[in-house]
Order: C-alpha cells, then structure tokens, then sequence
C-alpha cells in the first residue's frame, strides 16, 4: 500500500504570510513529532511559501504538496507554475481538480487530466479533487457527476503508487455541512468499486472525503468504510486543530 492511513491532507488556499505560515508549519513538524498519530501528514501551502517551508519539513514526517499545476512543463504561460517548478520546491504532491478551479476558473475535465499527467510526468504524487454541486446533490446525480468527473479527468496508467482521489461535495467545501455518514459510505463504496474498474490497483488507491472535515467530525469520518483520509480547508490552518483531526484518524484507525 503506497501511502499509510490514515492520510490527512490540509488545504491551505491563498492563506499564510511568510510568518504565519512558517510558524504553522513548525507547529504542525513539531506536534506531529510528539504525537502518537500514524498515517501520512501533507499540506498544500501557498505557492509563494513552498521553498520556505520545505526547509522547515526537512527531516520530519509532514510532506509538501502544491495546489495546483499547469498542464506545461515550462514556457510562455505568465502566472503558471508546473509541475517540475513544484518539484524542485520540494513538493511530493500536488492536487489538481479543486472545484474552487474547475468553477472558480472553468477548468475542465480534460485540463484536469491534463495537469495529473504533467505532475505525475514530473514525478509528484496527484490529488484529484471530484463533487458534486448542491443543484447536482438535490436532483440525486451525485453518483453520475461523479462518474464523469472520474473518466474525464482520471489519467491514463493511474496507479495507487501515485493517484489519491478526493471527493469533495461543493456544497460540502466550507459551508460547514457535510452529507450524512450514511451518504458518504455509500458515495465512497460506489467510487471504490468505479476505480477497481478503471485503475489496475484500484482496490488499493487513496479516497479521500473532503468538505468541512473539522476535529469535531473527523473520528466519525474517518471511520467510515473506504474513506482512507480527508482533505481539509478551514480547519487546516489552525495547527491544534489540524492535529487533532489526525489525532482521530489514529483512533479509528485502531
Ligand atoms: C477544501 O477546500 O478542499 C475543503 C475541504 O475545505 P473546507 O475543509 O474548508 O470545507
């Protein structure tokens, strides 16, 4: 199994001046260090921050991803940064197919997939983001957006060694509502069973929830069968809180 479990990923957005972000970063090596949690700790820092805080993490068990990529390895593209860019700042990981780009900046499927070949092109590990709109949610097509957004955007010779799939309902992404337990095992089950036919080593590849995943709520989702690990936003950015999602991770992980 490439990545232990449980894998709690936090998802900084366009949030940390260099002070913070270092301070958080330290914060988050140093209770990670002390603390009893097993699994796979990453976080996706602001890309101004990257170089910066891979130095802090040298040497400790916190990996660093970007959070985005362009589909390019290099060239005219103002305002890009690829995948090998990412690599040489010290990323392991980078997550493509956030809905805050697919809808924020119309990114389609395609580009998706796109950006998850250049990355694994580049030699980093891939967090493909798929959910569901609330409008999606309440017609009961949940299932079918899913499906789509998986073939459309899945990478050709995708492998649990290097593919992690978060689902993110949008509506889910910080509103402070989650789909019930029930929902998410059935969701989970049904995208477990979807990548055993497509990926070779499917059964085995990383599923993450993601959606307003906070100390409170994590135990019970990380308990849920098939979820491997959350992606988390908001309450990423406090390191007592942070660690303590990991925290509840070890103990349903028990
Ligand atoms: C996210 O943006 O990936 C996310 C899950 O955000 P939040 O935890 O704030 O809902």
């Amino acid at each position: 199994m490439p990545w232990a479990r449980p894998i709690i990923a936090g998802n900084w957005k366009m949030n940390g001046l260099r002070a913070d972000g270092l301070a958080l970063a330290d914060a988050l090596v140093n209770g990670a260090s002390q603390g009893s949690g097993a699994g796979t700790l990453a976080i996706f820092p602001p890309a101004t921050l990257l170089a910066a805080i891979a130095q802090r993490l040298a040497g400790s068990q916190v990996l660093l991803g970007g959070q985005d990529c362009a589909p390019q390895a290099k060239g005219a593209f103002t305002g890009d940064l690829s995948a090998p860019m990412l690599q040489d700042a010290g990323c392991r990981l980078v997550i493509v197919g956030h809905s805050e780009r697919r809808q924020g900046h119309g990114e389609t499927d395609a580009l998706v997939q796109a950006k998850a070949k250049a990355a694994h092109a580049a030699g980093l590990a891939v967090v493909l983001c798929i959910g569901e709109t609330e409008a999606e949610w309440q017609a009961g097509q949940t299932l079918a957006v899913l499906d789509r957004q998986l073939e459309g955007s899945l990478p050709e010779g995708a492998s649990a060694e290097w593919l992690i799939v978060a689902y993110e309902p949008v509506w889910a992404i910080g509103t402070g509502r989650t789909p019930t337990a029930a929902d998410i095992e059935r969701t989970h089950a049904h995208l477990r069973k979807r990548l055993g036919q497509l990926v070779p080593d499917g059964a085995s590849l990383g599923l993450l929830y993601g959606g307003s995943v906070k100390a409170a709520n994590a135990g019970e989702i990380l308990a849920i069968p098939e979820v491997d690990g959350v992606l988390v936003g908001g309450a990423c950015l406090q390191a007592d809180e942070f660690l303590a999602i990991r925290q509840a991770g070890s103990r349903a992980a028990r």
